[in-house]
């Protein structure tokens, strides 16, 4: 593992290994596996973060007759939320009777995450589940609760593993958190 990285003059430093955001997935992916036993599921991925994290676990999920799609919104500029939700590619196939599964990369005030649930409600699927890789429940401006999180962390600002700093550094296999001393 790097042991900083610099972007746009931010230092961030080692947060979670690539070994560890591998156990957690499979973790979280086995107890899908089992909630989804019958059904025929769409993931829904929402872009661009989360395009890691759903490649690995739908995967390891490994589930024939799951589908997945994509969904984009976007709230963040450099390192904050502005508090308002864009969506910026919504989703044009009909859900109605499926079961969901969002899969999202961080929930951080919720805002996107209930935006999106109240959203998808209104053309009545059968269910939804919201998968995060990360939640920051210190953050949370709406009590929005997911029903599976890979890790709950402090209200940091992280990269790495599909989460950007403006487009860059989605490369890095492992999580890094922003370096505040
Ligand atoms: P929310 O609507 O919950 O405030 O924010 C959700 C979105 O904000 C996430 O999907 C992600 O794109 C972005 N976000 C929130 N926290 C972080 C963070 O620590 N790092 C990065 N790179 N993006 C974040």
């Amino acid at each position: 593992m790097d042991n900083k990285v610099s972007v746009d003059g931010l230092t961030f430093v080692p947060y979670l290994t690539s070994a560890e955001i591998d156990r957690e997935v499979k973790r979280v992916a086995s107890e899908l596996r089992e909630d989804l036993k019958g059904k025929n599921p769409l993931f829904l991925c929402v872009l661009n973060g989360a395009f890691i994290f759903a490649a690995d676990l739908f995967r390891e999920v490994g589930l024939n007759n799951a589908r997945i799609n994509f969904v984009k919104y976007s709230s963040y500029e450099g390192t904050s939320s502005t508090g308002k939700v864009k969506e910026i590619m919504g989703l044009t196939e009909d859900i109605e009777g499926m079961d969901v599964v969002i899969v999202e990369d961080i929930v951080d005030t919720g805002l996107t995450a209930s935006m999106m649930v109240s959203d998808l409600k209104k053309r009545n699927p059968r269910s939804i589940r919201f998968v995060t890789l990360l939640h920051k429940p210190e953050s949370s401006k709406t009590g929005f609760v997911p029903d599976y999180v890979a890790f709950s962390i402090p209200p940091k600002f992280i990269i790495g593993y599909g989460l950007d700093l403006d487009g860059k550094v989605r490369n890095l296999k492992d999580i890094y958190v922003i370096d505040e001393e």
